[in-house]
């Protein structure tokens, strides 16, 4: 299999405002056809770090190369398409119209206004003023002029900020229908759900240091944790103990909970413990969710 195309590769990024490290020796790379999502609280760099890979934010220290640096980036950033603030367009144009300005200013076929405005779900709209357009809308339109001219990369930061739940949903769905037809995507969010739905891998940021870098899958890093019931406590933990899948098991106001270095399914737990004369009055396996993990990963840092 060929490695997979580099698309922006970022080593040791800083950034200072004043006194303040907006960016911790931040590294990454992204590869064509994943979805990737910068996840961390307000005040975490996700912004910075779009603002410099965009160049319109000066770093302090540390490299960025787009596309296996083989382009300067004002050729690269061609390629991108982005929207880092609330969208804009004339407001007394239609949403047509301003999609064909767009067009007119960057060289692109007309014929693309009507293929990005069905993308987004506006094709019904194109003909309203863009004063009349919801903010998920206005949101929707910013997308389709953004993937005009067919870019390599499309970067979002914070895509569903104030939108209502449907608004939040159709943005999703669309993102993940952008993602379907291959482009690459590179978002910024402060909702761990929103990266967990929509993207394959995820960036954890706080106060400007990476703490997670990979797959969201892979942030479940442990195998997670059963919680148990039997008549005698004592014993049943001394006997987890001897199991070789077993990390330590604690006990919770009488529940046992059972946290794992390898994989078990609860079938053989069970099986085992039966074994060694213990009678399982309740039996759970949970994994802890990514918002625990989340909270595990950001908290005391
Ligand atoms: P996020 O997008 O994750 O909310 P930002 O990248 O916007 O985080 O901000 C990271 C940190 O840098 C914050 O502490 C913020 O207050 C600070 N910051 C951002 N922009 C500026 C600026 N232009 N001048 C001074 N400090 C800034
Ligand atoms: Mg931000």
């Amino acid at each position: 299999m060929k490695p997979l195309e580099t698309i922006l590769s970022i080593k040791n990024l800083n950034k200072r405002y004043g006194s303040l490290q907006a960016l911790k020796n931040v590294t990454f790379d992204i590869h064509k056809g994943n979805v990737y999502g910068i996840l961390g609280p307000n005040g975490s760099g996700k912004s910075t770090t779009l603002g410099i890979i965009l160049n319109v934010v000066n770093k302090t220290s540390g490299e960025y190369s787009w596309f296996d640096g083989n382009m300067q980036t004002h050729e690269a950033l061609k390629k991108v398409g982005a929207i880092i603030e609330r969208p804009n367009f004339y407001p007394y144009m239609t949403a047509k119209e301003n999609l064909e300005l767009v067009c007119k200013i960057k060289s692109i076929n007309y014929a693309k206004v009507n293929e990005k405005l069905e993308l987004v779900g506006l094709v019904d709209r194109q003909d309203s003023k863009f004063s009349t357009f919801s903010l998920g809308m206005k949101q929707r339109l910013a997308i389709a002029s953004a993937l005009l001219n067919d870019p390599e990369i499309l970067i979002l930061d914070e895509p569903t900020n104030g939108l209502d739940p449907q608004g939040i949903h159709q943005i999703r769905d669309i993102i993940k229908h952008i993602a379907a037809q291959g482009t690459t995507i590179l978002l910024a969010s402060h909702l761990l759900d929103e990266v967990e739905k929509v993207c394959t891998h995820a960036l954890v940021l706080r106060k400007g240091e990476v703490l997670y870098s990979g797959l969201v899958d892979g942030m479940s890093v442990n195998q997670g944790f059963f919680e148990l019931r039997a008549d005698d406590t004592e014993n049943l933990i001394s006997v987890l103990k001897t199991h070789p899948a077993v990390k330590n098991s604690v006990n919770e106001e009488g529940k046992v909970l059972v946290y794992l270095k390898d994989k078990l399914e609860p079938k053989e737990l069970n099986q085992f413990l039966f074994e060694n004369n213990i009678v399982l009055s309740h039996l759970v396996k949970r994994k802890n969710s990514l918002e625990e993990q989340f909270l595990e990963l950001t908290k005391n840092k």
